[in-house]
């Protein structure tokens, strides 16, 4: 059995999901469970319904309702107007329509989750419909049966046994009648809530599915060919890398590699399920695998995050930092979802580097404000190169100003920003 999944771009129009079930309908042979993320930007739009109503802008139900109007466009192209799928997709609406009619009493992250979900809802219905309309044989699957979850509402745990618990008992079976398809993204509490795994999630969804079902592999079909060694909107001369070690791709997903979701990695190679990331656009081209082969050179991969933040930290009482006030201090970053992508500490400080999300940045500092000093730098970017080489690296840090920088072997860090031009008067 295999593990596929689709992402948001590859179903976000009507000829994409024709393409993608034409791409599907080559595997009617196998035993495949299928994970599918929203259409398009879908999430991206019901995160903005969901502020609509949250700030009480008035937009919300003008938001639904061009999200609606994009769906009913989709499937009128697909569908014959009796289908029952329209009335289907209306139901699932409908759901929206309940959670904003009212004032929001519930916490944003908590709404966030029954809301943001149904773009994961919604496309799985369609694709799943338009598969058994074409003779491809597909059951739906609701993913709140079999991805147990805590409540951690946007970033939910999972509850690895009783997922492996309930897949096993159901998706096996459904697997007799053809393919199993469910949403990326999406878990369910054992009270029966929604929740969700985290942005682009879907691939994670996707690693839980493949472990816990023991899958012989897993494919990512994405938009470009395989990994890159850089982002091609960003650097030149990229190329795509044939095969990659998990540990490789753990690093490079672990810094900010936007192309799989980072925690997707471990959970195959603890089974040593190989990772397929290939083309939905050249299906039949190879793309990259990722399993436990190491190669004996990589080419330099390079990982850009922007956004970042430096946090200098030093104690008003003019104290060392050391392991109290460090264990302390993490404590805090845990508490406020401040992620650290770098640190660096010295007798009277500590620098840490952190994607910059203004509302948990400042709720983190003043939480320290009685017992630190923080001063912040913002407006920069972090740049993680693997199996560097000096060249790379001087090219890297041309009209940039050094803030950090950490080498070890294999990999180097640069927290760095543009030079501001001095201009004459
Ligand atoms: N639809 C979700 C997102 O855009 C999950 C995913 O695409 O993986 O973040
Ligand atoms: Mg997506």
């Amino acid at each position: 059995m295999k593990v596929f999944k689709f992402g948001g771009a590859s179903v976000k129009n009507p000829d994409a999901i024709r393409h993608v079930a034409n791409i599907l309908s080559n595997y009617k042979n196998e035993k495949l469970v299928i994970v599918v993320s929203a259409m398009g930007k879908t999430t991206n739009a019901l995160e903005a319904i969901l502020n609509a109503f949250y700030k009480k802008t008035g937009k919300a139900f003008d938001l639904l309702n061009e999200l609606k109007e994009a769906h009913y466009q989709a499937l009128s192209e697909l569908f014959d107007q009796e289908d029952p799928i329209f009335d289907s997709i209306n139901d699932t609406f409908v759901e929206i329509e309940w959670s904003i009619e009212e004032e929001p009493t519930e916490t944003y992250d908590y709404l966030y989750d029954q809301i943001v979900s149904v773009g994961e809802f919604l496309s799985t219905k369609i694709l799943a419909a338009y598969l058994n309309k074409i003779g491809t044989p597909t059951t739906w699957l609701d993913a709140r049966d079999v991805i147990s979850t805590d409540n951690t509402y946007r970033e939910a745990q999972i509850d690895w046994k009783q997922t492996a618990e309930k897949m096993n008992k159901k998706v096996p079976v459904l697997l007799d009648n053809g393919f199993v398809l469910t949403q990326g993204f999406v878990g369910g509490t054992s009270e029966n809530f929604t929740t969700t795994l985290g942005r682009e999630g879907s691939d994670f969804t996707a690693a839980i599915c493949s472990y816990c079902l023991d899958a012989e592999s897993m494919s990512v079909w994405k938009d470009v060919p395989g990994i890159l060694t850089a982002d091609p909107r960003l650097f030149k001369n990229v190329v795509k890398i044939d095969r990659l070690s998990y540990r490789e791709a753990i690093e490079m997903t672990y810094y900010g590699a936007k192309v799989i979701h980072p925690k997707t990695i471990k959970p195959l190679q603890n089974k040593n399920i190989p990772l397929f990331v290939k083309s939905f656009v050249t299906p039949e081209s190879a793309g990259t695998m990722i399993s436990d082969f190491i190669e004996q050179r990589y080419p330099p991969m390079v990982v850009v995050e922007k956004a970042q933040a430096l946090l200098h930290v030093s104690r008003r009482d003019f104290s060392f930092v050391e392991e109290e006030s460090l264990s302390e201090l993490f404590a805090m970053f845990k508490k406020h979802r401040v992620r650290v992508n770098l640190m660096q500490n010295s007798a009277i400080s500590f620098t840490i580097c952190v994607h910059d999300v203004p509302e948990r940045i400042s709720k983190l500092l003043e939480a320290l404000e009685n017992d630190y000093k923080v001063v912040k730098d913002e407006g920069l970017e972090l740049i993680t190169v693997r199996h560097y080489n000096n060249n790379l690296i001087n090219e890297l840090k041309k009209n940039k100003m050094v803030l950090l920088e950490e080498r070890i072997p294999k990999t180097i860090q640069l927290v760095m920003k543009d030079i501001p031009l001095m201009e004459r008067i």
